[in-house]
């Protein structure tokens, strides 16, 4: 019987490899533009640590976490927790008062698999601690919509305030009586919703639900001077650097950690999948986690919605696989000299395949344009005599002689000086 992958679980197959590459490598580079350092952190930890950060009632925390009971242990939801946890740990904050993180790695959520949707995952994470402007918030989205920008994608952004510990209780209180008198529209979830985590119930996509909603109290009225301020500044900052954005007073996120500014960036071309990116302000996290009282703002992007995004939208500016140099052996006395040639071409940085088995010159030169090769060089047994072999320049069909004197070695220059050194 074939073994195969669990539900939920993918491959990355070569095939698409490059794409994720591009992606990973555009967002190193854009991160790091904006002072961003990375950082790795493990993918197990105390289950304590979600529970205390993500929140007991949170759906994350409440059936989708994967948890080793007997251990203690869970697989990493997400890594905002884990990031903070490592920075409380190493006192990140004595050596420098801001910190710019980011990660890129696999996170872990049984949910009901479907497009865009996995229990393997792999996320974007970026992270601004300690600083409370509003302007890193909007220097932080920013870089976001940079990153979405330069993968060529086209998205929307929404923000919203989810208040503080000042503004939000009074505003569940209201939000919890306004729910009671529509419990019967609700679906089911909602009922429950309504008094483990009310502010879910803004969120529900049910139109049942969306609809109760529309006429619920909205948080943004009510909120707290400086929470009020805090969000008319980031607002203004937004526009001032140029983007585009919309108010939702109905985005709440899946995490009780949040505060002040939320955000998503949306797109409606990943059906139920409508979030590519997510994130906001976690002001209280770290306190909570009994590190020191700083704030902190970050978001997470799903490297699966941006892949299939970017094949939706036909964002194809990605790096196409190819090799430098398909060397054709085609006899036994070529055999060996082409192999030395082979390792020299490759010690210099040069992409090379070479076949071994003897298949014949059209099978090679087919197997040369499968792997994408920009030239092969034909050494058969009569080249090999003659100490001349052809080179053939694989897109325009041009081919000339390649001089065979001297050691495999000086080949290897000879051609470099042909073809162009490995780009850097
Ligand atoms: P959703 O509403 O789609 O469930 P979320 O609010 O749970 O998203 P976050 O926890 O904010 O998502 O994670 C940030 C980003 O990570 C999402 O915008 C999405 O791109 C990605 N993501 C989250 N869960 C998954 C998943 N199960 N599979 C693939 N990507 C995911
Ligand atoms: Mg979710």
């Amino acid at each position: 019987m074939k073994i195969q992958a669990i539900n939920g679980f993918k491959d990355i197959l070569p095939d698409s490899i490059n794409r994720w590459r591009y992606i990973e490598q555009r967002a190193r580079d854009i991160f790091e533009r904006f002072g961003l350092q990375e950082i790795r952190v493990p993918i197990l930890e105390k289950t304590e640590l979600f529970v205390r950060s993500i929140g007991e009632s949170t759906d994350v925390v409440e059936k989708e976490m994967y948890t080793f009971p007997d251990k203690g242990i869970t697989m990493r939801p997400e890594a905002t927790a884990s990031i903070m946890r490592a920075f409380i740990e190493h006192g990140m904050h004595v050596q420098q008062p801001v910190q710019r993180l980011y990660t890129i790695g696999p996170m872990f959520r049984h949910e009901r698999p479907q497009k865009g949707r996995l229990r393997q995952f792999h996320q974007l994470d970026a992270e601004i601690i300690g600083a409370t402007e509003p302007l890193i918030d909007a220097e932080l989205i920013a870089m976001g919509q940079m990153l979405l920008d330069e993968l060529g994608l086209r998205t929307s952004l929404e923000i919203n305030s989810l208040g503080c510990s000042v503004c939000r209780p009074p505003f569940k209180t209201q939000l919890v009586a306004f729910l009671e008198q529509h419990l019967s529209r609700l679906c089911n979830d909602c009922r429950r919703r309504t008094h483990t985590n009310p502010l879910r119930v803004l969120d529900c996509k049910q139109e049942a639900c969306r609809a109760v909603v529309q006429s619920a109290p909205s948080l943004l009225d009510m909120l707290c001077n400086e929470c009020d301020n805090h969000f008319q500044h980031v607002g203004q900052a937004l526009q001032h650097i140029g983007l585009d954005f919309r108010i939702n007073r109905f985005m709440v996120r899946g995490l009780d950690y949040y505060t002040r500014t939320t955000f998503e960036f949306l797109t409606a071309d990943l059906g139920a999948q409508a979030a590519v990116g997510a994130g906001g302000r976690y002001d209280g996290l770290i306190e909570q986690l009994g590190g020191p009282p700083l704030s902190g703002i970050g978001f997470a992007m799903g490297l699966e919605r941006l892949a299939l995004l970017m094949e939706q939208q036909g964002a194809q500016n990605h790096a196409e696989h190819s090799m430098d140099v398909f060397l054709v052996a085609l006899g036994d006395k070529t055999l060996n000299p082409s192999s030395r040639l082979a390792h020299a071409l490759r010690k210099n940085g040069i992409k090379t395949a070479i076949d071994y088995a003897g298949r014949s010159l059209k099978a090679q030169l087919k197997q040369a344009n499968r792997v994408n090769a920009r030239y092969s060089l034909i050494l058969g047994d009569d080249e090999w005599l003659r100490q001349e072999g052809i080179l053939r320049n694989m897109r325009t069909q041009e081919q000339q002689p390649f001089t065979l004197t001297g050691t495999p070695e000086e080949w290897c220059s000879r051609l470099i000086d042909i073809i162009g050194p490995a780009p850097r």
